[in-house]
């Protein structure tokens, strides 16, 4: 018995070799981690206030305009927040 039920099943040796050779597998890294660093990315490369408060906390959005132009008519342009990071479009 290996202590987890009859069903329990360990994988090949070949499986969990070839499972360890995928990339994406030994480089997750945590939401936070993530959420931080695109954070740092979007505030670092164009920070823009626009003078626009967040609808739902209150605070001053940014621009974010860079790659992110809507091409509606009129156009808009995506804003977000950095209290609680809240994304959305304003018309340009
Ligand atoms: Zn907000």
């Amino acid at each position: 018995m290996n202590g987890k039920g009859d069903t329990y099943r360990p994988v090949s040796k070949d499986y969990a070799k070839k499972y360890d050779q995928i990339e994406w597998r030994r480089k997750l890294i945590s939401l936070e981690t993530w959420n931080t660093g695109r954070r740092k990315i979007i505030l670092d490369d164009n920070p823009k206030q626009n003078g626009i408060k967040c609808p739902d906390c209150g605070l001053e959005l940014y621009d974010i305009d860079r790659n992110s132009i809507l091409t509606s008519l009129p156009p808009q342009t995506k804003i977000w927040c950095d209290g609680c990071h809240y994304t959305g479009f304003r018309v340009l």
